[in-house]
């Protein structure tokens, strides 16, 4: 699976730290951001409980 963060939807509530760091941290500007684009298998299911609890929808899955 792949993911991004639409930075113009994130509020940076910082759920997807929480929930999977393996794959988003915070940017400088406060926003979150995919450190991989491609989410290694034993990180998809943590990337999807992000996803799934993002309170803007902010991560896209491709
Ligand atoms: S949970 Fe959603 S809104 Fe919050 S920092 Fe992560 S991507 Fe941004």
């Amino acid at each position: 699976m792949k993911v991004w963060v639409d930075d113009g939807v994130c509020r940076g509530h910082g759920m997807c730290l929480t929930l999977c760091p393996e794959v988003f941290s915070l940017t400088d500007d406060g926003y979150a951001e995919a450190m991989t684009s491609v989410v290694p298998t034993e990180l998809e299911e943590a990337t999807r409980e992000a996803i799934a609890s993002c309170p803007e929808q902010a991560i896209k899955e491709t």
